[in-house]
């Protein structure tokens, strides 16, 4: 089982409070369409890590087979938690200075916010890239049910990292990284660009000299934005990129794209870009926040009934396609034909991946929707799932 299904529950929590304590005390860190959007690329990285996770651990596991060093336990986790936060800044360092890097990681700077839900925007393409780069720790003796437990606890680390409302204390930050250093990591500020890599320990930033502290306001978001919602696009969007430098490049050039820095053959948006604040209105958000959290029960189960291949595929269409019904809703384009065969496909999901009786009440759930989508068509501007601009 994934032990991330344990945290959904407290990540959601911990979204929830964090967007109220925003409210309490008056500070506008979250909105709710471009939280949901965030939300939908960690659900579409994980509902594909169901297929994905087991063909990408098999050299990981082969290779500890071969491991140079024999650890005692307490020093296997060691060298799990302070090598993982290691090989993840060696990752994230190439990801930010290479476009092949830079196409698996920039879904994670998607956001022109800073909250909790910006913390679960994920590539689906970054457990491929990242990978090789874990493989070190096999050969030094760190097994792959360590190297899965310290890569949850790092990842757990980083989830706290990404909010404005609080900083650790100061002497913290001297070894650790904290909400305020990894703020400087998601800006575009130019003192702030390809700063703060460290995931755990800033410490390495420190070393590798690549560290920043926070002493301008920063602005979020990526020098070359991608003005989208729809979480296929976020995904594809670099590599669509990388494609058309390469078109317009002639020889070698073309070859050596996907290893040169982003900025090469790229142009960065105008300072006066608006920024991006599609909205689906106000109507649309009782919907989506009822199919988001079906989609959370969905790959909640999923994650801890470790599915068949065949059901795996049929949870990760359905979630998928559920990103991108919500993404066509905050941008105000046509979604119900879609979201009707999204609601029927996750019927399916859930008859594959758990039964009849689980199909039947999916089927119940989707005919509901679809009555809920019908008479908020039906009712049009305020009420129901749309609203006129
Ligand atoms: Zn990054």
């Amino acid at each position: 089982m994934d032990p991330i299904a344990l945290a959904l529950p407290v990540f959601v929590v911990a979204i929830l409070g964090e967007a109220l304590w925003a409210r309490r005390v008056g500070r506008d860190v979250i909105d709710f369409d471009d939280a949901v959007a965030a939300l939908a690329t960690g659900i579409l990285q994980r509902a594909w890590l169901l297929l994905l996770a087991a063909p990408l651990a098999l050299p990981y596991a082969a290779l500890w087979e071969h491991r140079l060093i024999e650890l005692p336990l307490w020093l296997e986790w060691v060298v799990g938690i302070v090598g993982v936060d290691l090989c993840f800044y060696a990752w994230h360092r190439w990801s930010h200075v290479s476009h092949l890097g830079w196409a698996t990681h920039l879904v994670h700077h998607q956001s022109e916010r800073y909250n909790l839900a910006v913390s679960l925007r994920q590539s689906a393409t970054e457990p491929l890239s990242s990978l090789p780069f874990y493989l070190p720790l096999a050969l030094g003796g760190v097994s792959l049910e360590v190297l899965v437990a310290a890569g949850s606890i790092n990842l757990l680390y980083q989830f706290v990292q990404h909010t404005e409302l609080a900083d650790g204390p100061a002497w913290w930050g001297t070894v650790f990284v904290t909400p305020s250093h990894h703020r400087v990591h998601h800006a575009v500020n130019p003192a702030y660009l390809d700063k703060n890599f460290g995931g755990m320990f800033i410490l390495f930033d420190r070393a590798f000299g690549t560290f920043a502290p926070e002493e301008e306001r920063p602005k979020y978001g990526t020098v070359a934005f991608a003005q989208t919602y729809d979480p296929i696009w976020a995904n594809a969007f670099w590599f669509a990129k990388m494609a058309e430098i390469a078109r317009a490049s002639s020889g070698w050039n073309r070859w050596l794209v996907p290893w040169r820095s982003p900025s090469w053959g790229t142009q960065a948006d105008s300072a006066e870009r608006p920024p991006f604040r599609p909205n689906g209105g106000r109507g649309h958000e009782a919907y989506v926040t009822f199919q988001l959290g079906a989609a959370v029960v969905l790959l909640g189960a999923a994650m801890a009934l470790v599915p068949a291949p065949i059901a795996a595929t049929g949870v990760a269409v359905s979630l998928t396609m559920a990103g991108v019904v919500w993404g066509r809703i905050f941008e105000r384009r046509p979604w119900r034909a879609l979201e009707g065969i999204r609601l029927a496909t996750n019927a399916a999901a859930w008859w594959l991946l758990a039964g009849p009786a689980a199909g039947s009440v999916a089927l119940l759930w989707a005919a509901a929707s679809g009555a809920w989508v019908a008479q908020g068509a039906k009712l049009g501007s305020s009420q129901g799932v749309t609203r006129s601009p």
